[in-house]
């Protein structure tokens, strides 16, 4: 068992603006506070999870401390983000295009 139990509290700091925030968060195995991440992979898109704030480090590479945030998402949730990504995607490599255009010519 790791990380359960132990938890700190924190004020959130988007409360007012309606943003879902947490208030605890809990402790990972390198003793700190893990911190709140989000995820942008295709199974989970936008989805926010609790990872180790040492993650990626050298030092700390053991530490792979993972817990969800948000709920986990509707098929139809999934598919609708999915699609606003592809599109945010799609725009950003024309806009490159078009950039890249205009600098040639
Ligand atoms: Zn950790």
């Amino acid at each position: 068992m790791e990380g359960k139990g132990r938890r700190v509290t924190t004020k959130p700091s988007n409360w007012e603006a309606g943003i879902e925030e947490p208030t605890e968060f809990p402790m990972c195995r390198c003793e700190f506070p893990a911190q709140l991440r989000t995820s942008w992979s295709n199974d989970n898109p936008g989805r926010r999870f609790f990872g180790c704030k040492n993650h990626g480090s050298v030092v700390h590479h053991a530490c792979r401390f993972f817990s969800w945030f948000d709920p986990p998402m509707t098929p139809h949730t999934k598919i609708v983000l999915l699609g606003l990504l592809k599109r945010i995607r799609a725009n950003e490599v024309q806009r490159r295009k078009e950039i890249i255009f205009w600098l040639i010519f």
